[in-house]
């Protein structure tokens, strides 16, 4: 049976962690969907058109190892505001998460325009300085040479950009179930996501 879990939210706010280990628990498969993205602008920054470049990407695009630059981060949030690569992007994440044996997808447009009508919807957020303070650990630990006042201004900057754009903006669909991560351990935060999925499931 599909079962589809919805999780959007601003940038560096937790969601691919609580999407991973929501997906585990559950046993369902997990898209990081800001992958597409990510690696639709990393060929723009190649030189490839960002339209021909969403058509054609491959398994082996999502795992070019400088996905997570603020660079590439940047380039995946402008490449994004175009509705022709939003809509390449469509079919594809719409078969995966209606693949029996359930699904979990993140992104910033899954429970308003990719999945509608999936099961459960997640608003994940946290405090601009808390997210910035996260993907800076994650960067540093990486081997990337960032400040903090940098992770800041662009965690801004692509949240602006995103909730601006007419296609599919970032924002939360009128049924999501709100989750702030701003004082949540990573454990507190998979748990709370955990209930309110079961809740949903009782129902
Ligand atoms: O989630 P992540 O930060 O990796 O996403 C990178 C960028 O991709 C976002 O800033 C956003 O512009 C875009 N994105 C999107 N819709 C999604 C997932 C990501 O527009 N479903």
């Amino acid at each position: 049976m599909a079962f589809t879990i919805a999780i959007d939210g601003p940038a560096a706010a937790g969601k691919g962690t609580v999407g991973r280990q929501l997906a585990a628990h559950f046993g369902y498969a997990h898209l990081d969907t800001g992958l597409l993205y990510r690696a639709t602008g990393r060929r723009m920054l190649d030189g490839a058109g960002a339209v021909e470049a969403a058509l054609n990407l491959k398994p082996e695009d999502l795992k070019a190892p400088d996905l997570r630059t603020p660079e590439v981060g940047q380039a995946a949030s402008r490449v994004a505001a175009l509705p022709e690569v939003r809509q390449a992007l469509i079919d594809f994440q719409r078969a995966f998460a209606a693949r029996s044996g359930g699904a979990v997808l993140d992104g910033r447009d899954i429970g308003t325009v990719i999945c509608p009508e999936a099961d459960v919807k997640l608003y994940v957020t946290a405090s601009d300085e808390v997210r910035a303070a996260r993907r800076l650990a994650e960067l540093s630990s990486t081997g990337h040479d960032v400040t903090y006042e940098s992770v800041l201004a662009d965690l801004r900057q692509r949240d602006a950009r995103d909730s601006a754009r007419a296609a599919a903006p970032l924002k939360p669909a009128d049924d999501a179930l709100l989750l702030d991560t701003s004082k949540l351990t990573i454990e507190e935060a998979v748990r709370r996501a955990i209930e309110l999925t079961e809740a949903r499931m009782k129902k």
